[in-house]
């Protein structure tokens, strides 16, 4: 400043002598004014440049860059621009590192499975997550600044909303809910900083299902388990109360016992989905034959047939070609068996059974059994892996079923990436068929081999 001082009376001084030289009256005064004169219009017109390429930077379209070039001055003028550069260089800086966190957070939130909302004071959209977008059918431009309240039409949100306690959270269905695909959203509004809010939304529907299904499954499993014991306790009553003959004595206890084998057998399946749902998925290792598989598939078939049947049913077996499986051998044998004793159980006296096992194209595998049964209705098909569904109740309590095979079935399938097939059609029998995937199945050559090994164990066969 003091330089500024210094040129500015150097100026005037200069003015003053060149002045003092001159021939006229008020030399002096005139170069004085003059100096002064010219000293105030070079600082106007510094000036003058400086607050245009301020102007220039206010109202550039580029808020976080500096737009233009910055002007070069002399002296105090240079200075002052060059820290007012320096000033907004450091803003810069600062907005765009601000810029890239806040985008970083929002990316996060975008990358959230919850719904997010921000609303503001007066309950108006601010911001919102692309998965909010979805769960309450929003869009992310037009919806902006709109009132939740007349987006999300729902009574009990709106009663949530207006009495603003937050303290739980709310179910209500999602934009996209159908009666077919009901859609379960929870909404949890949060307050925060000047009366804005922030909502949650999550999709609930399959813990909602989960919940049903478990729900479901104990009410079955109970009720499964109470018809035999309320028997059961009836004729242990009747026998402590009563003072039967022999033959009274024995059918009653032989029925006690048929109770209690259904138990047995509806625990022994309970235990087995269990298992299947707890254990870790079957490798590759261990190799199984297909032959002897069906071959215990035949020798129960034909026991079954022989207890349930009055006229044996017909029973077809066809080994096709020898082949092994790798997976858990009582897990396939399990899933093959409840197949075969199916069709006898649901297969009237004498009618005919077929199990078969061929290899597909590509080296997938097929396990087959069809029967001359009564048929299912379609209505019923998409249906009967379900635990405990039953198409024939009686038929299947009288046969000693417990509604939980086909649901093993299914089970052992996914766990060793096979597919199970039904097909029926009702009066026309029923095809249910298991595809192992080729990665499950080789052929094995040394037939003869195989032709010789009938037990349940899992052999090594030397391959060639
Ligand atoms: P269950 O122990 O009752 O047999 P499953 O899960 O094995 O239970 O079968 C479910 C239902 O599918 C059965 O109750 C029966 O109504 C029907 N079903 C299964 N296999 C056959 C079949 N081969 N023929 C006709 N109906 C069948």
């Amino acid at each position: 400043m003091i330089n500024r001082w210094l040129i500015f009376f150097a100026c005037m001084l200069t003015g003053g002598s060149l002045g003092a030289w001159s021939p006229y009256r008020y030399g002096v005064a005139t170069g004085l004014v003059t100096s002064a004169v010219v000293w105030l219009a070079i600082d106007s017109f510094y000036v003058s440049r400086m607050l245009r390429w301020l102007r220039g930077e206010q109202n550039s379209d580029v808020p976080s860059a500096i737009a233009q070039p910055v002007p070069r001055m002399p002296g105090v003028w240079g200075e002052t621009l060059d820290r007012v550069r320096r000033l907004l260089k450091e803003r810069d800086h600062q907005y765009q590192e601000s810029q890239a966190r806040l985008d970083e957070f929002l990316a996060a939130i975008q990358a959230s499975p919850s719904g997010v909302v921000l609303l503001d004071a007066q309950g108006r959209i601010e911001w919102c997550n692309q998965m909010a977008t979805q769960h309450f059918g929003f869009d992310a431009q037009r919806d902006m600044l709109q009132h939740i309240a007349n987006l999300v039409r729902q009574p009990v949100f709106n009663a949530y909303m207006s009495a603003n306690e937050f303290s739980h959270d709310v179910v209500i269905p999602g934009s996209s809910s159908t009666p077919a695909r009901p859609v379960k959203l929870s909404v949890h509004v949060h307050a925060y900083g000047k009366n804005r809010k922030l909502l949650l939304s999550r999709d609930i529907t399959a813990l909602e299902l989960a919940e049903t299904m478990r729900r479901d499954f104990v009410a079955n499993v109970s009720h499964e388990i109470r018809t035999p014991l309320t028997v059961l306790s009836g004729f242990i009553e009747t026998l402590q109360t009563l003072p039967l003959k022999e033959p009274d004595r024995t059918r009653y206890l032989a029925l006690m016992a048929q109770q209690s084998a259904r138990m047995q057998t509806l625990v022994n399946d309970l235990l087995t989905l269990s298992r299947l749902e707890g254990s870790p998925l079957p490798g590759s290792i261990d190799w199984m034959t297909t032959r002897a598989l069906l071959a215990q598939c035949e020798q129960d078939a034909h026991g079954l047939s022989t207890v349930l049947a009055a006229r044996s049913h017909r029973i077809e077996f066809e080994n096709g070609p020898a082949c092994e499986l790798a997976g858990v051998q009582s897990e396939v044998y399990s899933a093959m068996s409840n197949l075969v004793t199916n069709a006898i159980r649901y297969t009237p006296d004498a009618g005919l059974i077929r199990v078969s096992w061929k290899l597909l194209q590509g080296g997938r595998g097929e396990f087959t059994v069809s029967d001359s049964g009564p048929g299912i209705a379609p209505e019923h098909l998409p249906r009967l892996t379900e635990r405990f569904y039953r198409v024939d109740r009686s038929r299947s309590r009288e046969t000693g079923g417990t509604g939980l095979g086909l649901a093993i079935v299914k089970h052992v399938a996914q766990r060793h990436g096979a597919e199970l097939h039904i097909k029926s059609q009702l009066g026309q029998g029923s095809c249910f068929s298991i595809t192992f995937p080729a990665v499950r199945v080789r052929q094995v050559l040394k037939a003869d081999f195989l032709e010789n090994s009938c037990a349940l164990h899992p052999t090594a066969v030397p391959e060639n």
